[in-house]
C-alpha cells in the first residue's frame, strides 16, 4: 500500500463521487476510529464511497493493486473487522438512504444506514422489520450475519425478512440477489457475513409495529437473581411470540427509576417489548413483577423507536470491549449460579452478562432455509467485558474469558457468528454450523481469490 503510486491514488479519487481520505488528511483520525476502542488499526486508504458507482470503483482498484480490503457498515463490529491496517477501507457511513413502499410494505436501504436510519424511515409509516437492540447498530453487518432483536420472536431473524438485495461481488459486478434472481448468493448473505461482496442495498418486509409499544425494565437485586431467572426461564417457555423478555445481570447504572442505594450494586434487569397490543400485553406481563421484591421498574407505553434507543447510552462508541457469547438451547441452574458468582466479582461498572430470548420464529425455518443455522438457539448468552482505561484490559479480558469457560459446559455447539471476537477462529465453523460447505462453495462462486476475507472468513470450498 505504501508503494501506491499518486497517480494511481489520483485516478481512484477522479472515478468517485465520495471522498478518498489518506492518513495524512485532518478526516482520518476520525475515519478510522469504530465502536470498539480496542481496535485501533491504520488503513492505507479510507474510501468513503456515496454510491453503487463508488464501491464499484472501490472494489476493482483493491482486487487490481492487491489491496487488503476491509468493508465498514455501522462499524459496530466487536472483532473490528470494518477496519484493516495498510490496506484499503470501504466505508459506506454515508450511505444511508432508505425508501418505504408502506402499501407493498417494503423498505429499501443502504448498506451504510444504522438501525435508527431504518426505523425512523420505517416508524413514519407505522411499520418496522426485526433488527437488534443498540440503534447505533449497522444494518448491513447485522443483516450479513442474521439479525435479532425485540421483534424476532413474532417476526422472525432479520435475514427471515430479507426479500433482495444488491451486491457488489468481488469482480466489481452488480448483481441483485433474491429467491428468484442469483439465489444462492441470497442464500449466503443470509448469514454469511461479508464474505460475497459489498451489499450496497438491502430490500426488507415490514410489520405493523407501534407506533407506541408496551415495554420497560422491571429491575430485581441480585439476592434474588437465582430466584428470578429460574423463573424467567419458567416464564420465557411459555410467553407467547409477541412477548420478548431478556435478563441481564450487572451492577445498577444511576437510573433515576432506580433508589440511590441500589446504585452501583448487583441487580439482575428484565427488559422486554410486547409486540402486539398494549391492552392485551398488560396482564401478561404482570407476572414479570412478582418473581420477588422489584427495586424500581420503569414499564409503560413508549414509541417503538425510542425504545430501540433505550440502552444506546450504555453501549455508546468509544469504550473498550471484550464478548464472549455461547448459544443455548435451555438454561440450567448451574449456568446461573455461574452468572451470579462472575457478576459478584465484575471487573468495571460497564461490564454485564445478559440472556436474550430469541425462539419463537426464529427456531421456525429449517436450518438450511438461509446460511444462518441456529434454528435450535432459544436464548443467546453474552458476557460483555466492557471498561474505560486501558490499564484494565488484561483484568477485563481475563473476567470475559473465564466466565465463557465456566459457562461453555451449558452451551450448544452453536455460536452467532456477529458476536465473535477476532481471537476466536476456532469457533468460525461453529458459527456457520451445518451450512458451513455450501458457503464454502457459494464462496468459491462469488469469490474465488478470497477479496472479502477481513470477517469471520469462510475459504472459497
Ligand atoms: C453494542 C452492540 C449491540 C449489538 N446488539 C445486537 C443485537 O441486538 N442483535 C444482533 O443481531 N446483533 C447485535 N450486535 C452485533 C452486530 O450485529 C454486529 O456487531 C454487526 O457486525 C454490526 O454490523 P455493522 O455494520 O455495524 O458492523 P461493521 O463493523 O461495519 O461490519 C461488520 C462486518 O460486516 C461487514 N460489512 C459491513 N457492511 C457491509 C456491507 N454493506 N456489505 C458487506 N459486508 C459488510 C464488514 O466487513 C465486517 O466484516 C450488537 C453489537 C454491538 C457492538
Amino acid at each position: 500500500m505504501r508503494e501506491l503510486q499518486a497517480a494511481k491514488i489520483k485516478e481512484l479519487r477522479g472515478s468517485l463521487r465520495g471522498e478518498v481520505i489518506l492518513p495524512s488528511d485532518a478526516a482520518y483520525e476520525g475515519a478510522r476510529k469504530i465502536w470498539n476502542a480496542m481496535i485501533d488499526k491504520h488503513p492505507g486508504l479510507i474510501a468513503r464511497c456515496v454510491g453503487t458507482s463508488d464501491v464499484v470503483s472501490a472494489v476493482n482498484f483493491a482486487r487490481e493493486n492487491g489491496l487488503v480490503l476491509a468493508v465498514r457498515g455501522g462499524g459496530h463490529n466487536i472483532a473490528g473487522y470494518a477496519m484493516c491496517d495498510d490496506g484499503i477501507v470501504i466505508d459506506l457511513s454515508q450511505m444511508k438512504a432508505a425508501k418505504v413502499d408502506p402499501d407493498a410494505r417494503r423498505v429499501t436501504i443502504e448498506g451504510g444506514a444504522t438501525l435508527a436510519d431504518l426505523d425512523a424511515a420505517t416508524q413514519a409509516h407505522g411499520l418496522a422489520t426485526p433488527t437488534g437492540i443498540n440503534s447505533t447498530t449497522g444494518v448491513a453487518g447485522l443483516t450479513l450475519g442474521g439479525g435479532f432483536g425485540w421483534l424476532s420472536r413474532k417476526y422472525g431473524m432479520t435475514v427471515d425478512n430479507l426479500e433482495s438485495a444488491e451486491v457488489v461481488t468481488a469482480a466489481g459486478q452488480v448483481v441483485r440477489a433474491s429467491a428468484s434472481e442469483h439465489p444462492d448468493l441470497f442464500w449466503a448473505i443470509r448469514g454469511g457475513g461479508g464474505n460475497f461482496g459489498v451489499v450496497t442495498h438491502f430490500e426488507f418486509r415490514l410489520h405493523p409495529v407501534g407506533p407506541d409499544v408496551l415495554c420497560g425494565l422491571i429491575v430485581y437485586p441480585i439476592s434474588d437473581a437465582k430466584t428470578v431467572l429460574q423463573q424467567y426461564r419458567e416464564f420465557t417457555a411459555k410467553a407467547p411470540d409477541e412477548l420478548s423478555v431478556w435478563a441481564v445481570l450487572r451492577l445498577a447504572p444511576p437510573l433515576p427509576f432506580l433508589p440511590q442505594e441500589v446504585h452501583g450494586k448487583g441487580v439482575t434487569v428484565l427488559a422486554f417489548l410486547y409486540a402486539g397490543d398494549p391492552k392485551q400485553g398488560e396482564p401478561l406481563i404482570e407476572p414479570l413483577r412478582k418473581f420477588g421484591t422489584p427495586a424500581g421498574e420503569h414499564v409503560g407505553l413508549q414509541p417503538y423507536a425510542a425504545w430501540q434507543q433505550t440502552f444506546d447510552p450504555l453501549l455508546a462508541f468509544g469504550a473498550r470491549n471484550y464478548w464472549k457469547s455461547h448459544n443455548l438451547t435451555t438454561i440450567e441452574d448451574g449456568l446461573f449460579e455461574a452468572a451470579v458468582d462472575y457478576i459478584g466479582k465484575s471487573p468495571s461498572p460497564l461490564s454485564e452478562i445478559f440472556f436474550g430470548a430469541i425462539g419463537g420464529a426464529t427456531t421456525r425455518p429449517s436450518p438450511d432455509s438461509a446460511a444462518y443455522a441456529h434454528r435450535d438457539a432459544q436464548f443467546v448468552m453474552n458476557v460483555h467485558g466492557r471498561w474505560e482505561d486501558p490499564a484494565d484490559d488484561e483484568r477485563c479480558i481475563r473476567w470475559a474469558r473465564d466466565f465463557a469457560k465456566a459457562s461453555a459446559p451449558f452451551a450448544s455447539s452453536g455460536v452467532y457468528v456477529n458476536f465473535l471476537t477476532a481471537d476466536e477462529g476456532g469457533r468460525v465453523r461453529a458459527a456457520y454450523g451445518q451450512n458451513y460447505q455450501r458457503l464454502a462453495e457459494a464462496k468459491r462462486k462469488y469469490d474465488p481469490d478470497n477479496l472479502f476475507h477481513i470477517n469471520q472468513n469462510i475459504k472459497p470450498g
